[in-house]
């Protein structure tokens, strides 16, 4: 199962079938019942690089573009249904998976379309797999580090570590305190988990 078919079952849509005989530039597939490619993405579209190379849309795909929702909305998409989520269920999703199969995405300001890139990473697995996150793209989820991450961010803020610092350079008072309070460990940890995409992620939610 792709995205876009994860998407029709989750939403309970009906596949739109059209008369066009190609490759889905969207997923990859040979259809007949397609959608040429200029009615299904306006002509200042730009993702073409990261998708399949294709001449159409096939009928799974030809609606993902033109539904705002997908980019305006963090969203969970399963089986089951479609959740829309506010902001503090974003939070909170990363520790509260669904069953697979399952696609997440987490938008910030409603701009950008990351899960493009993903459209064969539905995820099948818990513990881990890809989401798609509107400021860092494609992001692959651990749930082993995750919990690590997790863990030492805690314990960072029970220092008054700010996020700043877990995302940037820890400043200089910062160092002078762990030495006079014996965390400098700590620190050095945390200093080998910076740059990572599920860490920037997991100091959000935190
Ligand atoms: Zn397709």
């Amino acid at each position: 199962m792709n995205l876009p078919e994860l998407l029709i079952k989750s939403r309970k849509l009906e596949p739109n079938y059209g008369g066009v005989l190609g490759k889905c530039f969207v997923c990859g597939r040979e259809t007949a019942k397609g959608h040429k490619t200029k009615d299904t993405v306006s002509s200042n579209f730009t993702k073409f690089s990261q998708l399949s190379s294709g001449d159409c849309s096939c009928p799974e795909c030809h609606g993902l573009f033109s539904d705002q929702v997908y980019r305006r909305k963090s969203w969970l998409a399963t089986t089951e249904g479609f959740l829309i989520l506010d902001k503090n269920e974003k939070k909170k999703i990363l520790y509260n998976l669904p069953e697979p199969p399952f696609f997440l995405h987490m938008a910030m300001i409603g701009q950008k379309q990351p899960w493009v890139e993903c459209i064969h990473d539905v995820a099948f697995s818990m513990r881990s797999f890809y989401f798609s996150h509107e400021n860092y793209g494609k992001v692959y989820f651990e749930k082993d580090k995750f919990y690590q991450y997790d863990a030492l961010i805690k314990e960072s803020l029970k220092y008054k570590i700010g996020k700043m610092q877990l995302k940037g350079e820890f400043f200089l008072k910062t160092w002078e305190n762990a030495i006079k309070y014996n965390f400098e460990d700590l620190l050095k940890k945390i200093e080998k988990c910076k740059k990572n995409l599920l860490w920037e992620v997991c100091v959000d939610v935190n």
